[in-house]
C-alpha cells in the first residue's frame, strides 16, 4: 500500500504574490475573461532609480527607490510613498495594485501607483531627509505630475515630506503646482481632514461593521498594532466614540492596560520617549501578543504579513479591520473567516485616505477649499455606501469580504478596461 504524503505549498509571503493570488480568487469568481485578466494581474510600468544624496559629513550616499504605477484605466495613478529600510519593488507593486483595486471601491475617477525608497529615514538628520527625497522627486518627476500620477504620505512619510515633494516639482515647472502631491501642509494647499482621514475613514467602517453585526461599538475592546497616522488617530476616535482601546504597539513594542488607553497620555508618552513602551499605568507586551488578545475589534495598522496561517487560529476578534495594507496573508483568511471574524478588508477600511485625497486635489484643482465639516461629510457618505456595496456582493456571491471588495474594485476597473479596448 503506497502512502500519498499531501505536499504542503509554501505559504506566500511575497507580497506581490499575495496581491496576485488575491486578484486570481475574485477575477474567477468575477469569471474574468483572459485578456482582461492577464492584462489586470501586472503593473503597467515600473521605474526603478538610484538617488544618490550629499550626507550632513559631506559624504555621498546612494540609495535605491521605486515608482510603480498599475493601472491607469480610470483616471491618473495615486499613491503614497514608503521610507522604509525593508521596502522592495516587489511590495510596491503590490501596494499599487491594492490602490487600484481600492479606488476602484470607493469608486474614485484613479488608477493605484506607489512609491518607495530603500532607506532608514530615523538614521536620517531632517535636511539629509530633505535632500533625499529632493533628489528621489527629480528622478520621478518624469512619470509623475497632477493630471499623471499623484504622490501622497504613507509609512514614515508626512506632510513636511510632500512639501518639499510639491517643492521640487514646482521648481523644476516653474510655477506652484500644488496639486502633484496630497497630504501637504494646509498652508500649501492641503486639505481639512486629510491627516485623519485613514483613521476616519476606518472608525466609520467599524461602525457600519457594528450596525450590520447588530453591536453597540460603545465599551467594545479595541487592540490597535501601529501608532503612526493610521493608528494613533483611529485611537483617538474609538476612545471619543466610547470604545476601550486596550492595547496599542509601534515599532518597539506594545502596551497593555484592561482599564482602557488613554489616547492623549499614550500620545504624550510616544512624543516624549519616541514609543509607546513605558506609558505609564500600562503592561508590556509584544506585537505578537498583541494580535492575539481576547478583544473585539483588532485593527492592524502597520505592515505587511502580520496575520498569517500561524497565528490566525488564535486570532478571533469580532471585527477585524484592516487600517494597514495588506496585513493578512491569503492562507490566513479562509481560518479567520471559518472563525466567525467580520473582516473588513484594507481596500475598504483604509479607503478613507485616498478618498480625502482625492478631495485635497479636486480642491487645488479648482482653487475652491472645503470646510473639514464638508470634507468629512463626503467621507462618510463615500464609506457607508461602499461598506454597504461590498457586504451586499459577498451576500450575494456567497463570499467573504475580501474576496467581495476586490469584485467590486477589479470589477469597475475591468470594466474601463474592456470599454478602451488594447491600443496598437
Ligand atoms: P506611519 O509611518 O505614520 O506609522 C507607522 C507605524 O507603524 C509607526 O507607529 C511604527 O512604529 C509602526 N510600526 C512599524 N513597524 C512595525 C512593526 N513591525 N510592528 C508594529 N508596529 C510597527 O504610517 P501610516 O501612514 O500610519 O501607515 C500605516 C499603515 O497604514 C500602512 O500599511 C499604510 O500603507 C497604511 N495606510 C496609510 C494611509 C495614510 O493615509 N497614511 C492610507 C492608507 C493606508
Amino acid at each position: 500500500m503506497s502512502v500519498v504524503l499531501e505536499k504542503k505549498a509554501t505559504p506566500i509571503r511575497n507580497p506581490f504574490e499575495v496581491a496576485q493570488r488575491q486578484f486570481d480568487i475574485a477575477a474567477d469568481a468575477l469569471q474574468l475573461e483572459e485578456g482582461i485578466r492577464i492584462k489586470l494581474r501586472v503593473p503597467r510600468r515600473c521605474l526603478t532609480v538610484s538617488v544618490p544624496f550629499e550626507l550632513d559629513d559631506g559624504s555621498w550616499r546612494v540609495v535605491q527607490g521605486h515608482r510603480v504605477q498599475h493601472d491607469v484605466s480610470r483616471g491618473p495613478a495615486k499613491g503614497g510613498i514608503r521610507f522604509h529600510p525593508q521596502v522592495t519593488l516587489d511590495e510596491v507593486k503590490a501596494l499599487a495594485a491594492w490602490m487600484t483595486w481600492k479606488c476602484g471601491v470607493v469608486n474614485l475617477p484613479y488608477g493605484g501607483a506607489k512609491g518607495g525608497i530603500e532607506v532608514d529615514p530615523k538614521a536620517l538628520s531632517m535636511h539629509e531627509l530633505e535632500r533625499m527625497t529632493r533628489r528621489y522627486t527629480n528622478e520621478i518627476a518624469i512619470i509623475i505630475g497632477p493630471e499623471k500620477d499623484i504622490p501622497a504620505p504613507d509609512v514614515y512619510t508626512d506632510a513636511q515630506v510632500m512639501a518639499w515633494i510639491m517643492d521640487t516639482f514646482t521648481m523644476r515647472q516653474g510655477f506652484a503646482s500644488p496639486g502633484v502631491v496630497t497630504g501637504k501642509p494646509i498652508s500649501l494647499g492641503g486639505s481639512l481632514g486629510r491627516r485623519e482621514a485613514t483613521a476616519r475613514g476606518c472608525t466609520c467602517a467599524i461602525e457600519e461593521a457594528c450596525k450590520h453585526l447588530g453591536l453597540q461599538l460603545q465599551g467594545m475592546t479595541v487592540a490597535i498594532q501601529g501608532y503612526g497616522n493610521a493608528g494613533s488617530i483611529a485611537h483617538d476616535l474609538l476612545h471619543a466614540r466610547g470604545a476601550k482601546v486596550v492595547a496599542v504597539s509601534d515599532s518597539r513594542g506594545g502596551i497593555h492596560s484592561a482599564r482602557g488607553l488613554d489616547p492623549k497620555a499614550v500620545q504624550a508618552h510616544k512624543q516624549n520617549a519616541g514609543s509607546v513602551v513605558g506609558a505609564p499605568g500600562t503592561d508590556r507586551i509584544s506585537n505578537d501578543e498583541l494580535l492575539e488578545l481576547k478583544v473585539d475589534i483588532l485593527i492592524p495598522a502597520a505592515l505587511e504579513n502580520q496575520i498569517t496561517e500561524e497565528n490566525a487560529p488564535r486570532i478571533r476578534p469580532k471585527i477585524l479591520a484592516e487600517a494597514a495594507n495588506g496585513p493578512t496573508t491569503p492562507d490566513a483568511d479562509p481560518i479567520l473567516h471559518e472563525n466567525g471574524v467580520f473582516l473588513i478588508p484594507d481596500i475598504l477600511a483604509n479607503a478613507g485616505g485616498v478618498t480625502v485625497s482625492y478631495f485635497e486635489w479636486v480642491q487645488d484643482l479648482a482653487n475652491y477649499f472645503w470646510t473639514e465639516d464638508e470634507v468629512n461629510q463626503k467621507l462618510e457618505t463615500i464609506m457607508r455606501r461602499s461598506f454597504a456595496d461590498v457586504v451586499s456582493i459577498a451576500e450575494k456571491n456567497h463570499v467573504h469580504n475580501r474576496t467581495a471588495a476586490y469584485m467590486l474594485g477589479i470589477g469597475r476597473v475591468a470594466e474601463a478596461t474592456r470599454l478602451r479596448g488594447l491600443y496598437g
